[in-house]
């Protein structure tokens, strides 16, 4: 026989629920470690096969930039 939830038991599960999709996306600050991250620009370009993403991001904790290049494969 299982014992019903607690409060916390549930608390985690929406947690999980609402929030798990998004872990994989979720980037940090390399300098101060913030999540206070703001979202600048992109652009895509698509080159034999693979698609090349391009992103700016700006740290609103310390003001530190990022360029990220991610390379798709499909
Ligand atoms: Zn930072």
């Amino acid at each position: 026989m299982s014992k019903p939830l607690t409060t916390a038991e549930k608390i985690k599960i929406l947690w999980k629920f609402v929030f798990g999709r998004k872990t994989g996306v979720i980037i940090d600050c390399a300098f101060c470690a913030g999540t206070n991250i703001t979202f600048k620009s992109s652009n895509t370009k698509e080159d034999q096969g693979q698609v090349v993403y391009y992103s700016q991001y700006v740290c609103n904790s310390c003001g530190a930039c990022c360029e990220n290049k991610q390379v798709w494969e499909g």
